[in-house]
């Protein structure tokens, strides 16, 4: 049975959706938990309940990043848990994408990953123990028409994560990735009827999936137990791509 008890956990864009439901999962076993979010909360931490606060991050900032992050030291001691969730899509076809919407996922996919960890890490090493989850997505590891830009902040994700593995391995912090396939949040929700049953026909399991899904895989690899396995890529994807 995974616990947390003791430990501080980082989710980024955990206002809702996927990283909501990492976050209730991580205090449900135990933790207590950072819900930073890009418009909820304000900038100094904010008590939500006895385990979980809530403050107000846009991960595209870094000095943001490096003075919230400083604050959670001082009021924790510790992250001993990061999970760079936050992220958006600004899909659209290559020949006709806008300059902004590259920049823009490109910033908050995987600019924001390296701030946040970045920021984190120093702590991390100082403490010998971490663990790091950064949310990838299937179509990083597939391709997709249409989302050039947000596949290139995914795949890149995943290069960032087995990089870091290594580097900070010998400090007993793990850094993995997780692979979202087709997931029920307000990001899927504008699909279509008729998008989503293509979508369903594709997945060997037969269902789109949940955000508990994926706050299960998350958890596992945000655990002591995990602590065998770093720079690896965990598909939660319904067997949609093996
Ligand atoms: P979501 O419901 O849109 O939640 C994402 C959260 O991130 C939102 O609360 C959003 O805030 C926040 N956010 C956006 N920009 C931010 C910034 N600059 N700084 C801080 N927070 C920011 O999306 P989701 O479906 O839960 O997705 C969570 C993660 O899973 C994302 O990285 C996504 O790419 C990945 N993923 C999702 C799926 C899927 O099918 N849903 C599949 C694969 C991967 P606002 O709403 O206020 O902008």
């Amino acid at each position: 049975m995974l616990e947390f008890e003791g430990q501080t956990a980082l989710i980024t864009g955990a206002a809702q959706g996927i990283g909501k439901t990492i976050a209730d999962k991580i205090e449900s076993l135990g933790g207590v938990t950072v819900r930073a979010d890009f418009r909820d909360w304000d900038n100094q931490l904010a008590k939500i309940d006895e385990h979980s606060y809530g403050i107000r991050l846009d991960v595209t900032d870094p000095e943001q990043v490096k003075n919230s992050v400083q604050q959670l030291i001082a009021e924790f001691g510790n992250i001993d848990i990061l999970v760079n969730n936050a992220g958006i899509t600004r899909d659209g076809l290559l020949v006709r994408m806008k300059d902004e919407d590259w920049k823009q996922v490109l910033s908050t996919n995987l600019d924001g990953v390296f701030y946040v960890s970045r920021a984190v890490l120093p702590r991390m090493m100082k403490n010998r123990y971490g663990r790091i989850v950064n949310i990838s997505s299937v179509v990083g590891q597939m391709g997709n028409p249409g989302q050039g830009n947000y596949v290139a902040s995914k795949a890149g994700v995943i290069g960032f994560t087995k990089s870091v593995a290594r580097e900070v391995a010998s400090r007993g912090i793990t850094v993995n990735a997780v692979a979202p396939g087709y997931i029920a949040t307000k990001m899927t929700e504008e699909l279509n009827e008729k998008a989503k049953e293509q979508l369903e026909g594709m997945i060997p399991i037969g269902r789109i999936g949940t955000s508990d899904d994926i706050a299960n895989g998350v958890c596992f690899l945000a655990s002591r137990e995990a602590g065998y396995i770093t720079g690896q890529v965990l598909g939660i994807n319904g067997g949609m791509y093996m």
